[in-house]
């Protein structure tokens, strides 16, 4: 049996989940949901960063202590995901002990290592993005693009980790694939931002105080990108469950949003040649979302909130939508019509509707006797099938829903060419009942394909089709919205 170990990023909790987040989640679900179908001993991680000068400020706003603020906007995601049917195995909150003690370590390791020292910094701090940026990275009046916030001017003793001496061999092995990084776009951004020469980069702060304290020196913390990095491994047990860390290490695949691609393949992967352990085989990095043509945000009041979009539609169709109208990796534009022309032609008119005749004709055509269990399908409907598993495994979620749905335009046709209600009334009632067998095994073959996609519905779907005999179901499998 495979191992198969896959994360999302941890969210920050000073707002509430959003459309992206609830992507990601989505898309990481499919394939851990895709892995167990397979038989592959599957661990899917999530959770909440909730540490850093930006969650303190957040909570004082709102006059709760950091701790109280995180209790809350954590159980809000971890609500989130349950209303979104996400299946994932262990939900880590960096405030956790069990991740503060391995993160404790994780620090010892790399003082241990000899990879970091102890320098004067100066630097422009954004609070927004708990990071130092770059003067050229500011637009023209000094201001965080993304923040339109003043770096604060830091200047301070604080610890740092070589990150410079780790350049040839993060090349090598991004270069070789051995650290697979995808779309092939981000990976060449990260090759090329690391071609340009990489900088030590400060591993602690002195004035942060909701963070984790460093080991050695109570009068720092721990830099939070690095304590939330270590999640992956915190999870897993690192240092307190060596079975267990080596069942799951190093991580399949760790699906990210494109805005923190260099953390993830040049930081992450150097920290762990730094302690001695493997990098990750892959991450793979999406795109961001517009609504309709324009930037999400809280003044235009275009936010779309993913649970209140599955209280209307039911999670399923959330799911369906966001990995089969997008193709993931890209940027991509949500729009409410879209969302609701689609469920109307895909899932209510097309799949349910085909659902429905499928097993109409066959309670009026075969009597009560039973539909064979399995009869043989062109090669044509079975090279769909098996490209939705491709498309799947490659993370084309779009093609992948695409393959299924040409396996739903096939059993269509199938029905239009040889309408088994004339060839009934010619007498001709085996053949009808071959014709009507055929598409029945259609709908199996799409069944067990939509189950990491659609978990409701393939329930549902399941409980259809194996009613003995096979009838008309009693309500549509996708009712129609007006
Ligand atoms: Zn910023």
């Amino acid at each position: 049996m495979a191992k198969y170990y896959i994360t999302t990023p941890i969210y920050y909790v000073n707002a509430k989940p959003h459309i992206g987040s609830a992507y990601t989640s989505i898309a990481a679900d499919v394939l851990a949901r895709y892995r167990r179908q397979l038989g592959d001993d599957v661990f899917f991680l999530m959770g909440t960063a909730e540490h850093g000068s930006k969650m303190a400020q957040s909570a004082e706003k709102v006059g709760k202590t950091p701790q109280e603020f995180v209790d809350e906007m954590s159980q809000q995601f971890e609500q989130a995901w349950e209303t979104l049917n996400i299946s994932h195995d262990d939900f880590l909150r960096t405030t956790q002990p069990r991740h503060e003690e391995a993160v404790k370590l994780f620090f010892e390791k790399l003082k241990e290592s000899g990879t970091i020292y102890e320098a004067d910094y100066e630097g422009l701090y954004c609070v927004g993005h708990e990071a130092f940026m770059k003067e050229d990275e500011l637009t023209p009046d000094g201001l965080c693009p993304d923040h339109k916030t003043k770096p604060e001017l830091v200047k301070e003793r604080n610890w740092f980790f070589k990150l410079s001496s780790y350049q040839d061999k993060l090349v090598e092995l991004i270069t070789s694939g051995e650290l697979d990084i995808q779309p092939e776009g981000r990976k060449n951004e990260v090759l090329a931002f690391i071609q340009r020469g990489l900088e030590d980069i400060a591993i602690s702060r002195r004035n942060v105080k909701w963070a984790i304290p460093l080991p050695w020196d109570d009068s720092q913390t721990i830099y939070v990108w690095l304590d939330e990095l270590f999640n992956y491994c915190s999870a897993i047990g690192y240092g307190k469950d060596d079975a267990l860390f080596k069942k799951w290490w190093p991580a399949d695949l760790h699906l990210v949003g494109k805005d923190i691609i260099k953390f993830h393949c040049i930081i992450w992967p150097a920290l762990l040649l730094a302690i001695g352990e493997a990098v990750p085989k892959k991450v793979f990095a999406h795109g961001f979302f517009t609504v309709d043509g324009q930037k999400m945000s809280k003044t235009l009041g275009n936010v779309v909130d993913p649970v209140e979009l599955a209280q209307e539609y039911g999670s399923d169709v959330v799911r369906y939508f966001l990995l089969r109208d997008f193709s993931f990796g890209n940027d991509a534009d949500f729009s409410h019509t879209r969302m609701k022309e689609r469920y109307n032609s895909d899932l209510a008119n097309g799949l349910g509707n085909l659902v429905s005749r499928t097993l109409n004709m066959v309670e009026k055509y075969f009597d009560g006797k039973e539909v064979p269990a399995s009869v043989v399908l062109p090669e044509e409907v079975v090279q769909f099938a098996k490209d939705a598993d491709g498309f799947v495994e490659a993370l084309a979620f779009s093609k992948a829903l695409t393959n299924m749905w040409k396996m739903v335009a096939w059993a269509d046709e199938l029905i239009e060419e040889y309408k088994p209600w004339e060839l009934v009334k010619k007498g001709e009632v085996e053949k009808a009942q071959e014709v009507i067998a055929q598409a029945v095994s259609v709908l199996r073959l799409i069944n067990d394909r939509i189950a990491p996609f659609m978990p409701q519905a393939h329930e549902k779907f399941t409980a259809i089709l194996s009613a003995k005999p096979l009838k008309k179901p009693s309500e549509p499998l996708f009712a129609r919205k007006d």
